[in-house]
Protein backbone atom coordinates (compact mmCIF):
# COMPACT_ATOMS: atom_id res chain seq x y z
CA UNK A 1 0.00 0.00 0.00
CA UNK A 2 1.67 3.44 -1.04
CA UNK A 3 1.37 5.53 1.83
CA UNK A 4 0.77 9.54 1.53
CA UNK A 5 3.27 12.04 2.89
CA UNK A 6 2.87 15.92 3.40
CA UNK A 7 5.83 17.70 3.69
CA UNK A 8 6.18 21.30 5.25
CA UNK A 9 7.70 24.09 2.87
CA UNK A 10 8.95 26.29 5.69
CA UNK A 11 12.33 26.17 4.67
CA UNK A 12 14.35 25.21 2.00
CA UNK A 13 16.71 23.28 3.10
CA UNK A 14 14.82 21.33 6.16
CA UNK A 15 11.63 20.56 7.36
CA UNK A 16 9.04 18.30 8.80
CA UNK A 17 6.17 15.73 6.86
CA UNK A 18 3.55 14.12 8.55
CA UNK A 19 2.09 10.32 6.97
CA UNK A 20 -1.73 11.42 6.13
CA UNK A 21 -4.60 9.02 7.21
CA UNK A 22 -6.75 11.18 5.38
CA UNK A 23 -7.14 14.29 2.95
CA UNK A 24 -9.86 16.62 5.03
CA UNK A 25 -9.68 19.66 2.78
CA UNK A 26 -7.70 21.30 0.16
CA UNK A 27 -8.25 24.75 -1.45
CA UNK A 28 -6.66 28.15 -2.29
CA UNK A 29 -8.87 30.91 -0.98
CA UNK A 30 -8.26 34.65 -2.43
CA UNK A 31 -5.40 34.89 0.47
CA UNK A 32 -3.53 31.19 0.77
CA UNK A 33 -3.24 27.16 0.07
CA UNK A 34 -5.51 26.03 2.85
CA UNK A 35 -5.12 22.31 3.52
CA UNK A 36 -6.66 20.09 6.65
CA UNK A 37 -5.97 16.72 6.85
CA UNK A 38 -5.51 13.87 9.73
CA UNK A 39 -2.78 12.31 10.17
CA UNK A 40 -1.72 9.17 12.96
CA UNK A 41 1.09 11.25 14.71
CA UNK A 42 -0.79 14.93 15.57
CA UNK A 43 -4.40 14.04 14.88
CA UNK A 44 -5.81 16.75 12.42
CA UNK A 45 -3.48 19.51 10.96
CA UNK A 46 -4.34 22.89 9.09
CA UNK A 47 -1.63 23.94 6.88
CA UNK A 48 -1.64 27.71 5.27
CA UNK A 49 0.96 28.00 2.64
CA UNK A 50 2.48 24.73 2.92
CA UNK A 51 2.68 25.27 6.95
CA UNK A 52 1.97 23.55 10.11
CA UNK A 53 -0.25 26.32 11.87
CA UNK A 54 -1.87 24.02 14.37
CA UNK A 55 -2.01 20.21 15.47
CA UNK A 56 -4.93 18.91 17.07
CA UNK A 57 -1.91 17.55 19.16
CA UNK A 58 0.14 19.72 20.70
CA UNK A 59 -2.00 23.16 20.09
CA UNK A 60 -2.34 23.63 23.62
CA UNK A 61 1.40 24.52 24.19
CA UNK A 62 0.86 27.47 21.66
CA UNK A 63 -2.91 28.53 22.42
CA UNK A 64 -2.20 28.81 26.49
CA UNK A 65 1.12 30.56 26.26
CA UNK A 66 -0.59 32.88 23.52
CA UNK A 67 -2.87 33.55 26.11
CA UNK A 68 -2.95 32.92 29.04
CA UNK A 69 0.70 34.81 29.73
CA UNK A 70 -0.74 38.74 28.57
CA UNK A 71 -4.27 37.82 30.35
CA UNK A 72 -2.77 37.01 33.36
CA UNK A 73 0.26 39.14 32.91
CA UNK A 74 -2.58 42.62 32.61
CA UNK A 75 -4.38 40.78 35.72
CA UNK A 76 -7.87 42.52 34.72
CA UNK A 77 -8.42 42.80 31.30
CA UNK A 78 -11.81 43.35 30.27
CA UNK A 79 -11.69 43.88 26.69
CA UNK A 80 -9.62 41.55 24.24
CA UNK A 81 -8.37 42.23 20.58
CA UNK A 82 -7.48 39.09 18.67
CA UNK A 83 -6.27 39.25 15.08
CA UNK A 84 -5.46 36.26 13.06
CA UNK A 85 -6.43 33.05 14.84
CA UNK A 86 -8.84 31.39 12.34
CA UNK A 87 -9.05 28.38 14.27
CA UNK A 88 -10.85 29.79 16.83
CA UNK A 89 -8.34 27.96 19.75
CA UNK A 90 -7.34 31.56 20.64
CA UNK A 91 -10.12 32.65 21.42
CA UNK A 92 -11.65 30.08 23.79
CA UNK A 93 -8.61 30.33 26.04
CA UNK A 94 -9.34 34.19 25.86
CA UNK A 95 -13.03 33.67 27.23
CA UNK A 96 -11.90 30.95 29.75
CA UNK A 97 -11.07 34.25 31.61
CA UNK A 98 -14.20 35.30 33.04
CA UNK A 99 -13.49 38.57 33.83
CA UNK A 100 -13.00 39.54 30.06
CA UNK A 101 -16.38 40.98 28.97
CA UNK A 102 -15.55 41.15 24.69
CA UNK A 103 -13.29 39.28 22.65
CA UNK A 104 -13.41 40.80 19.23
CA UNK A 105 -11.29 38.19 16.71
CA UNK A 106 -10.62 39.91 13.21
CA UNK A 107 -9.45 36.95 11.06
CA UNK A 108 -8.85 38.02 7.22
CA UNK A 109 -9.45 34.53 5.56
CA UNK A 110 -13.10 33.58 6.46
CA UNK A 111 -12.19 30.41 4.71
CA UNK A 112 -9.85 29.19 7.71
CA UNK A 113 -12.49 30.10 10.54
CA UNK A 114 -15.25 27.95 7.93
CA UNK A 115 -12.81 24.62 7.61
CA UNK A 116 -11.70 24.86 10.99
CA UNK A 117 -15.39 24.98 12.32
CA UNK A 118 -15.63 21.75 10.08
CA UNK A 119 -12.77 20.22 10.58
CA UNK A 120 -10.88 21.27 13.95
CA UNK A 121 -14.50 21.56 16.13
CA UNK A 122 -12.50 20.70 19.28
CA UNK A 123 -9.99 23.57 18.96
CA UNK A 124 -12.81 26.56 19.20
CA UNK A 125 -15.32 24.45 21.14
CA UNK A 126 -18.18 26.14 21.16
CA UNK A 127 -16.37 29.41 21.35
CA UNK A 128 -18.24 30.47 18.19
CA UNK A 129 -21.77 31.09 19.87
CA UNK A 130 -20.16 32.80 22.88
CA UNK A 131 -22.21 35.95 23.59
CA UNK A 132 -19.08 37.71 24.58
CA UNK A 133 -17.28 36.89 20.76
CA UNK A 134 -17.35 39.13 18.00
CA UNK A 135 -15.98 37.70 14.84
CA UNK A 136 -15.16 39.59 12.08
CA UNK A 137 -14.21 38.68 8.88
CA UNK A 138 -11.26 41.12 7.77
CA UNK A 139 -7.65 42.81 7.99
CA UNK A 140 -6.02 43.75 11.38
CA UNK A 141 -4.53 46.08 10.15
CA UNK A 142 -8.10 47.99 8.75
CA UNK A 143 -9.39 47.15 12.42
CA UNK A 144 -7.00 48.10 14.15
CA UNK A 145 -6.51 51.94 12.11
CA UNK A 146 -10.17 51.98 12.90
CA UNK A 147 -10.69 51.45 16.28
CA UNK A 148 -11.31 53.59 18.91
CA UNK A 149 -8.24 54.96 21.67
CA UNK A 150 -7.39 52.78 24.59
CA UNK A 151 -10.43 50.67 23.54
CA UNK A 152 -8.41 47.29 24.58
CA UNK A 153 -6.65 45.62 27.43
CA UNK A 154 -4.84 42.97 25.49
CA UNK A 155 -4.16 42.30 22.00
CA UNK A 156 -3.42 39.11 21.21
CA UNK A 157 -1.81 38.49 17.53
CA UNK A 158 -1.91 35.19 16.23
CA UNK A 159 -0.59 35.69 12.79
CA UNK A 160 0.89 33.73 10.08
CA UNK A 161 4.61 34.51 9.23
CA UNK A 162 5.77 37.95 7.76
CA UNK A 163 5.35 37.19 4.34
CA UNK A 164 2.54 37.23 2.53
CA UNK A 165 -1.17 38.42 4.03
CA UNK A 166 0.60 38.38 7.50
CA UNK A 167 3.34 41.13 6.44
CA UNK A 168 1.48 43.78 7.92
CA UNK A 169 1.04 42.87 11.16
CA UNK A 170 4.86 43.17 11.41
CA UNK A 171 4.92 47.18 10.66
CA UNK A 172 5.51 49.97 12.43
CA UNK A 173 1.77 51.21 11.56
CA UNK A 174 0.49 48.24 13.21
CA UNK A 175 2.16 48.44 16.47
CA UNK A 176 1.43 52.32 16.40
CA UNK A 177 -1.89 51.84 16.15
CA UNK A 178 -2.11 49.02 18.57
CA UNK A 179 -0.23 51.15 20.66
CA UNK A 180 -3.04 53.65 20.27
CA UNK A 181 -6.06 51.62 21.18
CA UNK A 182 -4.85 49.71 23.69
CA UNK A 183 -5.63 51.21 27.97
CA UNK A 184 -2.66 53.39 29.47
CA UNK A 185 -1.33 49.82 31.17
CA UNK A 186 -2.69 47.36 27.88
CA UNK A 187 -0.08 45.08 26.33
CA UNK A 188 0.45 43.09 23.12
CA UNK A 189 1.56 39.66 22.48
CA UNK A 190 2.49 37.76 18.99
CA UNK A 191 4.11 35.31 17.76
CA UNK A 192 7.83 35.65 16.48
CA UNK A 193 9.18 32.50 15.40
CA UNK A 194 11.33 30.02 16.22
CA UNK A 195 14.87 31.79 16.81
CA UNK A 196 16.76 29.02 16.24
CA UNK A 197 15.52 29.13 12.45
CA UNK A 198 14.09 32.58 12.28
CA UNK A 199 15.96 35.15 14.46
CA UNK A 200 15.39 38.10 12.39
CA UNK A 201 11.81 37.88 13.40
CA UNK A 202 12.38 38.46 17.05
CA UNK A 203 14.87 41.35 16.59
CA UNK A 204 13.14 43.25 14.25
CA UNK A 205 9.58 43.16 15.49
CA UNK A 206 11.11 43.61 18.79
CA UNK A 207 12.90 47.14 17.24
CA UNK A 208 9.77 47.96 15.93
CA UNK A 209 7.27 47.72 19.04
CA UNK A 210 10.24 49.49 21.06
CA UNK A 211 9.13 52.50 18.79
CA UNK A 212 5.22 52.48 20.77
CA UNK A 213 5.73 50.54 24.14
CA UNK A 214 8.25 51.53 26.36
CA UNK A 215 8.60 47.86 27.67
CA UNK A 216 9.06 45.55 25.35
CA UNK A 217 9.88 41.58 26.15
CA UNK A 218 9.76 38.15 24.99
CA UNK A 219 9.00 34.61 26.71
CA UNK A 220 9.50 31.41 25.45
CA UNK A 221 7.51 28.20 24.57
CA UNK A 222 8.34 24.88 23.24
CA UNK A 223 5.41 23.44 20.47
CA UNK A 224 6.62 20.42 18.80
CA UNK A 225 5.59 21.41 15.62
CA UNK A 226 7.21 24.92 15.09
CA UNK A 227 10.15 22.54 14.61
CA UNK A 228 13.52 24.30 16.10
CA UNK A 229 13.09 24.40 19.82
CA UNK A 230 11.99 27.18 21.75
CA UNK A 231 9.56 29.65 19.61
CA UNK A 232 9.17 33.11 21.07
CA UNK A 233 6.15 35.28 21.63
CA UNK A 234 7.21 38.79 22.04
CA UNK A 235 5.06 40.88 24.58
CA UNK A 236 5.60 45.02 24.61
CA UNK A 237 3.41 46.89 27.24
CA UNK A 238 2.84 50.52 27.82
CA UNK A 239 2.36 49.73 31.65
CA UNK A 240 4.45 47.95 33.90
CA UNK A 241 6.76 45.39 32.52
CA UNK A 242 5.55 42.06 32.07
CA UNK A 243 8.82 40.15 32.88
CA UNK A 244 9.11 39.66 36.39
CA UNK A 245 5.71 38.97 37.86
CA UNK A 246 5.60 36.69 41.10
CA UNK A 247 4.54 32.67 41.06
CA UNK A 248 2.53 33.49 43.57
CA UNK A 249 0.32 36.73 41.91
CA UNK A 250 -0.18 34.95 38.54
CA UNK A 251 -1.50 31.41 40.80
CA UNK A 252 -3.90 33.71 42.47
CA UNK A 253 -5.22 35.38 39.08
CA UNK A 254 -5.64 31.58 37.95
CA UNK A 255 -7.12 30.29 41.10
CA UNK A 256 -9.40 33.57 40.69
CA UNK A 257 -10.34 32.89 37.02
CA UNK A 258 -10.64 28.61 37.65
CA UNK A 259 -8.19 27.71 35.34
CA UNK A 260 -5.41 26.53 38.07
CA UNK A 261 -4.91 22.95 36.99
CA UNK A 262 -7.26 22.92 34.33
CA UNK A 263 -4.33 23.55 31.39
CA UNK A 264 -1.41 21.21 29.94
CA UNK A 265 1.22 23.65 29.51
CA UNK A 266 0.82 26.79 31.10
CA UNK A 267 1.47 27.06 34.62
CA UNK A 268 2.36 29.64 37.23
CA UNK A 269 5.68 28.45 37.62
CA UNK A 270 5.80 27.99 33.44
CA UNK A 271 4.87 31.63 33.14
CA UNK A 272 7.32 33.50 35.19
CA UNK A 273 10.32 30.83 34.25
CA UNK A 274 9.11 31.52 30.33
CA UNK A 275 10.82 35.04 30.12
CA UNK A 276 14.29 33.65 31.52
CA UNK A 277 15.48 33.70 27.52
CA UNK A 278 18.11 31.10 26.56
CA UNK A 279 21.89 33.70 25.55
CA UNK A 280 21.11 32.77 22.43
CA UNK A 281 17.66 33.30 22.27
CA UNK A 282 18.13 36.99 24.59
CA UNK A 283 20.91 38.29 22.00
CA UNK A 284 18.19 38.78 19.73
CA UNK A 285 16.55 41.31 21.89
CA UNK A 286 17.54 44.68 21.08
CA UNK A 287 19.76 46.03 24.44
CA UNK A 288 18.01 48.38 27.03
CA UNK A 289 18.90 52.30 26.40
N1 LIG B 1 -1.26 29.44 15.72
C1 LIG B 1 -0.81 29.21 14.45
C2 LIG B 1 0.59 29.73 14.09
O1 LIG B 1 1.11 30.66 14.70
O2 LIG B 1 1.22 29.20 13.19
C3 LIG B 1 -1.86 29.57 13.57
C4 LIG B 1 -2.19 30.92 13.30
S1 LIG B 1 -3.10 31.00 11.84
C5 LIG B 1 -4.61 30.44 12.19
C6 LIG B 1 -2.93 32.65 11.51
C7 LIG B 1 -4.07 33.34 10.86
O3 LIG B 1 -3.72 34.71 10.67
C8 LIG B 1 -4.43 32.78 9.50
O4 LIG B 1 -5.69 32.17 9.56
C9 LIG B 1 -4.39 34.00 8.57
O5 LIG B 1 -5.45 34.02 7.65
C10 LIG B 1 -4.50 35.14 9.58
N2 LIG B 1 -3.99 36.42 9.07
C11 LIG B 1 -2.88 36.62 8.33
N3 LIG B 1 -2.78 37.92 8.00
C12 LIG B 1 -3.84 38.56 8.56
C13 LIG B 1 -4.27 39.91 8.58
N4 LIG B 1 -3.61 40.86 7.93
N5 LIG B 1 -5.40 40.20 9.29
C14 LIG B 1 -6.08 39.24 9.94
N6 LIG B 1 -5.72 37.94 9.95
C15 LIG B 1 -4.61 37.60 9.26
Amino acid sequence: MTQQWIEETLYDNWGQRFRVTKELARTKSPFQDIVVFESDSHGRVLMLDGVVQITERDEFVYQEMLTHVPLFTHGAARSVLIIGAGDGGVLRRVLEHPGVEKAVMVEIDGAVIELSKQHLPGIAGDAWNNPRAEVIVGDGIDYVARAADASFDVIIVDSTDPIGVGEVLFTDSFYQHCARILTADGLIVNQCGVPFMQADELYETSVRRAKFFPQVSAYVAAVPTYVGGFMTLGIASKGKSPAGQSIETVRTLAQQAGILGNTQYWTPEIHVGAFNLPPYIAKHLPKAE
